[in-house]
C-alpha cells in the first residue's frame, strides 16, 4: 500500500473565505450542496450527508474534541491564533499554495487580511463575470464593453498578479459555446440582445458566448490559463447544461489550442473530462468540489480521471470556500484515495511501484507548478 501523506499539495480551486467562527455552527462542516439553510430542516438535511459526517469526525480528531457538529464548532470557536492554526492545519497535510478564484464572494473578500490569516502562497484567478454585470449594468454600447472588458483582462494580469482568467458562464447561460457567436458582428448583435430583456438570463447568451472566445484569444495572447467551471455546483447551476463535452466545439478550434483552459471540478462528467484531456493537448482537468465534496466517490474521480487522461493532465484542487478545513479535508482524502488507486494499478500491473508516487506527485502539486509556471 502506497503512502502519500508527505507529499506537497497545491489546491488548485478555492476561494477567500471569512473567518466568521460562530461557536454554535461551523460552515466547512455543513454548507456546501444541498437545501438552504432557510428551508425547514435545510440544517438536519445537510448534516446527514456522508461528507458532513466524515469532516466533522477528521475535525475533531484534529481539534481534539467529541466528534459532532456542535464540540467542532465550539472547539473551533475557542481556537486563538488563527494564522498559527491554518500553518499548523496546512503544515499536517502538507499544502503549500492555493490558487483562488476571487470572484466568489461578492462583494470580494479583502485579500489583504486574507493573505494575513492563509500563511502559504496564494495566487488569485480573475473572474470575468463581476466585470460583464458591472458594464451590461451600465449599459454602455458595445464598443465601450469590449475595451474595457479586455483592458481589464490585461491589466489583472500584467499589473494586479492575478495568474489565470476564470468564467462560471456555467451558472449564467451553460456550456454550450455556439461557435456563431464569435465575431464582431454577433458580439453587437448579442449586447443589443442582452440590453432589450436585462431580467432573461437566456437573453445574454450571444454576448456570453462572445466573451467567453474572446476571453480564451486573450489568454493565449496573454500567456496565461483560462479556467472554466463544470460540472455540478450550487443551486443556481445551469444543469442541463454544465458538461463539459459541451465545450468540445470550441476548444477543438485550432485558434484556440494556445490557451491552456482547465476544466474545474468536472464532477460528475469526469469520463468527459478525462478524454477531452487527452484528445486535446492544452485541456487539463482540475479534481476540486468533488474531492472532498462528493467523498464516497473520490476513488472513483481519480480512477476515471486516469482512464485517458495523461498523468500530467490532472489538477487537485478542493474548491474550499467557508474555510481553511475544506482544503484541509480535500488533501487528506486525495492522499487516502491515490494511495488506494495507484495500489490496485500496481496490482493490476498497469503502474510500476515507482510510478505510483510519482503519478500522485505530479496530481498533488508538480502539474500545477508545471502548467503555472
Ligand atoms: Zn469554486
Amino acid at each position: 500500500m502506497f503512502d502519500f501523506s508527505d507529499l506537497p499539495v497545491i489546491d488548485n480551486h478555492c476561494h477567500p473565505y471569512l473567518f466568521d467562527v460562530d461557536p454554535a455552527r461551523y460552515k466547512p462542516l455543513d454548507s456546501f450542496v444541498g437545501v438552504p439553510d432557510d428551508v425547514p430542516g435545510g440544517l438536519e438535511h445537510r448534516h446527514a450527508m456522508l461528507y458532513q459526517r466524515w469532516a466533522t469526525r477528521e475535525l475533531a480528531k484534529f481539534l481534539g474534541c467529541e466528534p459532532t457538529p456542535e464540540s467542532v464548532a465550539a472547539a473551533r470557536a475557542r481556537v486563538g491564533d488563527e494564522g498559527e492554526y491554518v500553518r499548523r492545519l496546512f503544515a499536517s497535510e502538507g499544502v503549500e499554495a492555493l490558487v483562488i478564484d476571487t470572484g466568489y464572494p461578492q462583494p470580494p473578500v479583502d485579500m489583504s487580511v486574507f493573505r494575513r490569516r492563509v500563511p502559504v502562497t496564494l495566487h488569485p484567478v480573475y473572474r470575468i463575470e463581476p466585470p460583464i454585470k458591472a458594464l451590461l449594468d451600465e449599459r454602455v454600447d458595445y464598443d465601450e464593453f469590449v475595451r474595457r472588458f479586455d483592458a481589464g483582462v490585461r491589466r489583472a494580469i500584467r499589473e494586479e498578479g492575478f495568474i489565470a482568467v476564470k468564467s462560471i458562464v456555467a451558472y449564467r447561460t451553460g456550456l454550450d459555446i455556439d461557435l456563431a457567436h464569435e465575431s464582431e458582428e454577433a458580439g453587437r448583435s448579442g449586447l443589443t440582445a442582452a440590453l432589450a430583456e436585462p431580467d432573461r438570463m437566456m437573453a445574454s447568451k450571444p454576448l456570453r458566448d462572445h466573451l467567453l472566445l474572446r476571453t480564451l484569444r486573450l489568454c493565449g495572447e496573454l500567456g496565461v490559463s483560462f479556467h472554466v467551471h463544470t460540472g455540478v455546483g450550487d443551486p443556481d447551476i445551469v444543469l442541463a447544461r454544465c458538461n463539459p463535452a459541451l465545450l468540445n466545439e470550441a476548444l477543438k478550434q485550432p485558434r484556440y489550442r494556445d490557451t491552456n483552459v482547465v476544466l474545474i471540478h468536472c464532477y460528475p462528467y469526469m469520463a468527459e473530462a478525462s478524454w477531452m484531456a487527452a484528445a486535446l493537448p492544452n485541456v487539463w482537468m482540475d479534481l476540486s468540489e468533488g474531492v472532498p465534496f462528493a467523498a464516497a466517490a473520490a476513488d472513483r474521480i481519480f480512477e476515471t480521471a486516469l482512464e485517458l487522461a495523461p498523468v500530467n493532465r490532472i489538477l487537485f484542487g478542493s474548491d474550499a470556500f467557508a474555510g481553511p478545513e475544506q482544503t484541509w479535508l480535500g488533501a487528506k482524502l486525495a492522499k487516502q484515495a491515490l494511495a488506494r488507486v495507484m495500489t490496485t494499478l500496481h496490482q493490476r500491473g498497469l503502474i510500476e511501484e515507482p510510478e505510483g508516487r510519482e503519478i500522485a506527485a505530479k496530481i498533488l502539486s508538480d502539474n500545477a507548478r508545471a502548467m503555472y509556471g
